[in-house]
Parts: structure tokens; C-alpha cells; sequence
């Protein structure tokens, strides 16, 4: 039969509901758990390490020197490099969202920002020659966490700018106090470490030669339980991967448990750069990054052909299950295969919180985890016993215009200068 259990995916996403960040042991344990189920059903998992940069905080803060006295708690803006222990003492003014206006007569001074920090925002920081830069994060009516928020090693080529970040409201005070001169101090230790995937293949036993891949990343970003994003998604394609050792497939199926999504799609690149020579046989790609939500609504971005799109449309009817559907681009583990023509689809149900602390299973049912893994599985069914593969192995080209804006403004490749992210 058909079917999935909510119950039981539900009650190991409460076993992984703990804060997952690429690289660290946290991750790792959560590696760990699903390889012991997997192992559990007799399948053997690998784990596949791949370096990523990560960093550790050792001090920040940030002092207001003039026309005031205060001192300010800041978090340290991950892998922007480091002050000088005493930290540095510079002029400082509100640049709000880093543009030439703003930057012009920005050079030596520390600035303040609007959020985050986009790749064009970063090197027109460095070619305005910024000492450093404080970033405003969350809301201005509710103090939460201050974010923590890293540059990707896309950035590097711009030079270190050290960063720090603030709360919204606190940020408003040093506008609204016209903060002039500060000290701000920014120490961090920046290296490679390891972080893992979770392969398991299981073999067809009539084509195996085509391979269907299946992928959820399983790394959370800070502060949150990653439940909705994305232990559910990890723990539905554990179902298939259940349903499919008792039912052996026709064609292999391998399932990837993506490490360190939240830092740059890290874990499915290094999987797609590591097996580049046997992608050949890889037909197609089932993605669900975010699920659960009791309230919410099911979404699929299609990947790749109209007849996917088509066939998950009739299926939805077919099944009584609500869907979205869409062809467009993902930002997701989908992403790194697609650049290699495989077309994916991509798997959704949106509407609890994501990438905050209330990203927290209690937003989440194991009805809405089971409705969306019975969708998954009766279609990772069909595309497994279909006598000739489902649909051609190919991205439109409307798709694969989406596809390079995404990839090039992600590299930082985008030569158009006017805009930013
Ligand atoms: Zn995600």
C-alpha cells in the first residue's frame, strides 16, 4: 500500500528538533540518528564529509564614544574577519542600505546598515574602503535574538570588512542619537570544518542503472529547532526510504540527506562536484525542504518539464490534495542538479515559522507530514514503475534563465551594478 506514517515521522523530527548548524556536533549527532535508522532497516547509510567555512565568535561589541557614552550589545557578523583586540575607533554614520550616495564619503568610517549584508552590497563596501560595518537585524517592536548572520566564502575575494550586528530598536537609538564616533570590536575565529551527508542508495532490481534521487537537507540555521525547516522534510523522505526497503524498486533510488543547505546549498554541491563523472544516469531529482505546518498551504515548484508539471497537477486532483504548482527555481538542494540539467521537483507545505526560534514542531501535525509524504510517495511510485521514464530529462529554457540569475547573483557574478539583491 501507498501509505506513510505521520505518527511515526512525526515522533523522529521531535528526535532531531534541536538546533542543526552546518559543521558543528549537532549536525553531526543529527547525521547520526537518521544513519541509525537507516540502519535499523537493514540499508547502509554513508556519511560523506565536505569542508565548509564556519567561524566562532570570541567578542563583540560596540561602544558609542561620541556625542554619547554607551555601550551596546552586537554579535559578530560570521567570517567578516576581526578588529584589532582593542578593537577599532573610527567615525560612524548610517549608510542604510549601502548604496554609492550612502558609501561616498564612507571610506575609514564603521556604518550602519539595513539587515543583511547581499554580495554587491559587500563589494561596494570594499571598494568604498569601509573599516567595518554594524548591521540592524529582527523587528523594531520586539526584541527577539539579535541574528547570526555570516558572508559566504563567495565574498572572500572582496576582502575581510569586519561586521558586527544589532537589534532593530537599538539601532534606531544610535540613529535617532546621532552616534558619531564608536569603537566597535569584532574578534572571531574563522577555519574549515567538516560537515556530512547521508547517502543511501537502494539498488532497482530492473533498471538500475537510471537512478532517482531523493533529498532533504537536514542542517538548521540558528536560534531555531529546524523542525518545519527541515527536520519534516527529512523525516518524510525517511518514509519513502522505508516504504521502498519493503517494496524494492525498479529503478535505484538514492537518498541524500543534505548537510549545511542553510550556509550556500553546501552538502548538495559538494554531493553533485563529488560524483560529477555519474551524474549521467541521474534522471531526476525529489526535493521537500519545509513541511508540516498545520497551518498552511502545499506548494510544488516544478524544475523541469511542462509534462511534470502537468502530471503533478492531475495527480493533486487525482488525490483531493490542494497544490500550488509552479516551474521555476528552488533555493533549495535541487539547485546544484539542476545546473546539471537534471530536472527536480521540489516539494513544500508552507505557513509556520521558518529561520527563527518558533520554528518549533509544536506548528507542525503528523496529519499535514503524512498528507504531503503519501503525495511524495505515490509519486516517487509511479516515476519508479513506470515502464519508460515518466517525462524527458530536461529544464525549459524559460527555467534555465531563472536557473543562471539565481546561480550568478548567489557567485556574485551579476556585472550589473545598479541593482541590488
Ligand atoms: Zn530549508
Amino acid at each position: 500500500m501507498l501509505k506513510t506514517d505521520g505518527r511515526r515521522a512525526f515522533s523522529l523530527l521531535k528526535e532531531i528538533a534541536f538546533e542543526r548548524l552546518g559543521g558543528t556536533v549537532e549536525e553531526k549527532r543529527a547525521a547520526n540518528i537518521l544513519a541509525d535508522v537507516l540502519r535499523g532497516l537493514d540499508l547502509e547509510p554513508e556519511i560523506s564529509e565536505f569542508d565548509i567555512w564556519a567561524y566562532e565568535p570570541t567578542r563583540a561589541t560596540l561602544e558609542v564614544l561620541e556625542p554619547y557614552q554607551k555601550e551596546y550589545p552586537v554579535e559578530v557578523y560570521g567570517l567578516t574577519g576581526s578588529t584589532l583586540p582593542d578593537g577599532l575607533e573610527a567615525d560612524f554614520f548610517y549608510a542604510e542600505d549601502a548604496d554609492e550616495v550612502s558609501l561616498s564619503e564612507a571610506k575609514g568610517k564603521v556604518v550602519l546598515l539595513n539587515q543583511g549584508v547581499a554580495l554587491k552590497r559587500y563589494r561596494r563596501m570594499a571598494e568604498a574602503e569601509i573599516a567595518g560595518f554594524v548591521a540592524w537585524g529582527g523587528l523594531i517592536y520586539r526584541r527577539e535574538d539579535i541574528p547570526r548572520w555570516a558572508i559566504r566564502p563567495e565574498y572572500f575575494k572582496h576582502g575581510k570588512i569586519p561586521g558586527a550586528i544589532i537589534f532593530a530598536d537599538e539601532a534606531a537609538e544610535l540613529v535617532q542619537e546621532e552616534a558619531s564616533k564608536v569603537r566597535l570590536t569584532v574578534l572571531q575565529d574563522e577555519r574549515e570544518v567538516a560537515s556530512q551527508n547521508v547517502i543511501c542508495e537502494i539498488r532497482g532490481c530492473e533498471k538500475p542503472e537510471e537512478v532517482v534521487v531523493i533529498t532533504a537537507h537536514y542542517d538548521s540555521v540558528p536560534y531555531s529547532s529546524g523542525a518545519n525547516d527541515n527536520g519534516a522534510g527529512s523525516v518524510i523522505i525517511m518514509e519513502l526510504a522505508r516504504h521502498f526497503t519493503k517494496n524494492p524498486p525498479r529503478r535505484t533510488l538514492r537518498f541524500i540527506w543534505c548537510g549545511a543547505e542553510e550556509l550556500g546549498l553546501r552538502g548538495s554541491f559538494a554531493y553533485v562536484q563529488e560524483h560529477e563523472e555519474d551524474l549521467g544516469e541521474c534522471k531526476f531529482v525529489l526535493n521537500v525542504d519545509v513541511a508540516g505546518a498545520i497551518l498552511g498551504k502545499n506548494r510544488t515548484i516544478v524544475t523541469g518539464p511542462d509534462a511534470l508539471k502537468h502530471y503533478v497537477e492531475v495527480m493533486s486532483r487525482s488525490m483531493g490534495v490542494a497544490m500550488a504548482i509552479k516551474q521555476d527555481v528552488y533555493s533549495s538542494d535541487s539547485v546544484p542538479f539542476a545546473e546539471k540539467d537534471i530536472p527536480s521537483l521540489n516539494l513544500i507545505r508552507m505557513g509556520a515559522p521558518i529561520h527563527n526560534r518558533h520554528d518549533r514542531v509544536e506548528y507542525l501535525s503528523p496529519n499535514r507530514l503524512e498528507e504531503l509524504g503519501d503525495f511524495a510517495l505515490r509519486f516517487l511510485n509511479d516515476i519508479d514503475q513506470a515502464k519508460v521514464f515518466l517525462f524527458e530529462r530536461e529544464i525549459p529554457e524559460g527555467v534555465k534563465k531563472k536557473l543562471a540569475k539565481y546561480l550568478k547573483r548567489m557567485r556574485g557574478e551579476d556585472e550589473d551594478r545598479e541593482q541590488d539583491e
